[in-house]
């Protein structure tokens, strides 16, 4: 099948093949196992009844697909999207097993998606289309914290999580005590995490940060190290597009342009991030928003390819392909998105020397911390809950101790939930980052490569560990 942004490449499960066939060959797997992870384990697709709200009836295509069982419950988003296929929903469960191997966390991966646009859906269709999906799922087992839990992706959000939870949780609470870990991506008071809505954008600036602070990377993409002044420019302003940019502001990093589908600003002196979020929530668009330049809807994607230090694709699949990856300007591509750039613009991009940090690696944060948040409801309890007052105690006594003048400015109290899951972000995002950084300076290979053979190398010892395939 065909990729319609890119004449005559391959769509988004053939682009994933080709980069995972590349570095199954540098992994030195044994081919049984390289075949096993090369198939998807199984994927449904099914058809959802929808009364819609003016009486007309509208059926409505779904589709749930895990790609490995090497470790288990399954893991990944829920898409709601016009674009959702069976091979979309199958790249994406195949990106997600290599995406979890890469960060360590021990899920198989899954994904899954409804094929409509949710703009054009009232709430409470949504919530009517939701709850059916999650019922369609429990009948079939891909739901549940022991076999799949999803989480939220394009065009969802915790709403929909705390409608597929209350749903599961309605039909078979009174025999899973663990029902509420059947999806994660919930909002707090549905146990959710603290810090879980803003965790894909957080570790894109958390694995950045730690990149861009290292002499020897600097030095390769010819840049100051540090996050401070660097220009950005980022795709997409939605869950992973918005924290990501306003991570990056925050922190002292210039944005000179943000592209949306239907419009794109662009301002040298660097875009105040906060003001251009009110201004698109509000009005869906950025026509009328005070900048420099804006981009009207035909020519939006023109801004995507003005210089810039760090290039921040964080919108969707195939953006980057052969027909556009000469004209990037950037140092550096750090991938927000999943997939946002082709195997064949992969190979016109090394030849420019523009160092691409891969999604597999940089969209970890949401896996991540839905980790964290799958932990919290299997045990029943709020991250640092128990050891908060007696961090608080200890840290007093040990002060008191020392006897230390200033201790009545010091902020003694022990860790909220967020501090916890943001110092665990942080470190879990170094750990990552640096593994793929240390794998591509061993093996002379691009970041992209070095993260999947991280990932196959990872998934076939738990293959060799578990010994027999067969039960
Ligand atoms: P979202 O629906 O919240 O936002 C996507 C944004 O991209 C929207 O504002 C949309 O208008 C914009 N967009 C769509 N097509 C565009 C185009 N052609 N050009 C510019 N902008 C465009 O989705 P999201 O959750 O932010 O996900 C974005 C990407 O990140 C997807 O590839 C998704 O799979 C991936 N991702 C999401 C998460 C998560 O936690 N939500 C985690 C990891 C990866």
């Amino acid at each position: 099948m065909e990729n319609k942004t890119a004449e005559a490449e391959p769509d988004f499960l053939g682009n994933t093949s080709l980069f995972f066939e590349e570095a199954a060959k540098l992994s030195g797997v044994s081919q049984d196992y390289i075949n096993i992870m090369s198939k998807v384990h199984c994927t449904i697709k099914f058809n959802i009844p929808l009364r819609r709200d003016n009486g007309v009836l509208e059926i409505i295509e779904a589709y749930r697909s895990q790609h490995s069982h090497h470790q288990l419950p399954c893991k990944g988003g829920i898409r709601y999207s016009t674009g959702v296929d069976t091979q979309e929903v199958e790249a994406l469960a195949a990106l997600m097993t290599y995406k979890l191997a890469v960060s360590d966390v021990p899920f198989g991966g899954a994904k899954g998606g409804v094929k409509i646009d949710p703009r054009k859906y009232s709430v409470h269709e949504l919530e009517r289309i939701t709850r059916r999906y999650t019922v369609e799922l429990y009948k079939k087992g891909f739901i549940g914290p022991a076999i799949d839990v999803p989480a939220p992706d394009m065009g969802t959000t915790g709403r929909e999580m705390a409608w597929i939870a209350d749903t599961y949780q309605n039909l078979c609470g009174k025999d899973d005590l663990n029902a509420l870990g059947c999806v994660t991506g919930k909002p707090v008071s549905m146990h959710g995490v603290d810090g879980r809505t803003e965790a894909t954008g957080l570790g894109i600036f958390y694995g950045t940060r730690f990149i861009v602070e290292n002499k020897d990377f600097c030095a390769k993409y010819l840049m100051e190290p540090g996050v401070k002044g660097k220009v950005c420019i980022v795709q997409g302003f939605g869950n992973v597009g918005s924290f990501t940019a306003t991570f990056f502001y925050e922190n002292g990093a210039k944005i000179v342009a943000v592209v949306e589908y239907n419009s794109a600003i662009f301002d040298s002196k660097g875009i105040n991030i906060k003001d251009a979020l009110k201004y698109w929530r509000e009005m869906k668009s950025f026509k009328d928003f005070p900048c420099e330049k804006v981009y009207q809807e035909k020519d939006a994607n023109d801004a995507l390819f003005l210089p810039c230090d760090i290039l921040l694709p964080c919108a969707m699949e195939n953006v980057i392909n052969k027909t556009n990856a000469d004209r990037l300007k950037c140092k550096i591509l750090v991938e927000g998105a999943n997939g946002p750039t082709t195997y064949a613009a992969q190979q016109i991009i090394d030849k420019m020397g523009i160092a691409v940090l891969p999604d597999i690696a940089m969209n970890s944060g949401c896996v991540t911390v839905s980790y964290f948040e799958w932990l919290k409801n299997i045990s029943h309890v709020r991250l640092g809950r128990l050891q908060k007052g007696y961090d608080e105690q200890s840290k007093k006594q040990m002060f008191a101790m020392m006897g230390s003048p200033s201790i009545g400015e010091m902020n003694l109290s022990g860790p909220t939930e967020k501090d916890i899951v943001y110092t665990a972000l942080d470190e879990c995002m170094k750990d990552t980052v640096k593994a793929v950084w240390k794998m591509a300076q061993e093996k002379k290979i691009n970041m992209r490569l070095a993260a999947f053979v991280i990932a196959i190398q990872k998934i076939g010892r738990t293959y060799t560990d578990k010994g027999g395939l067969y039960m």
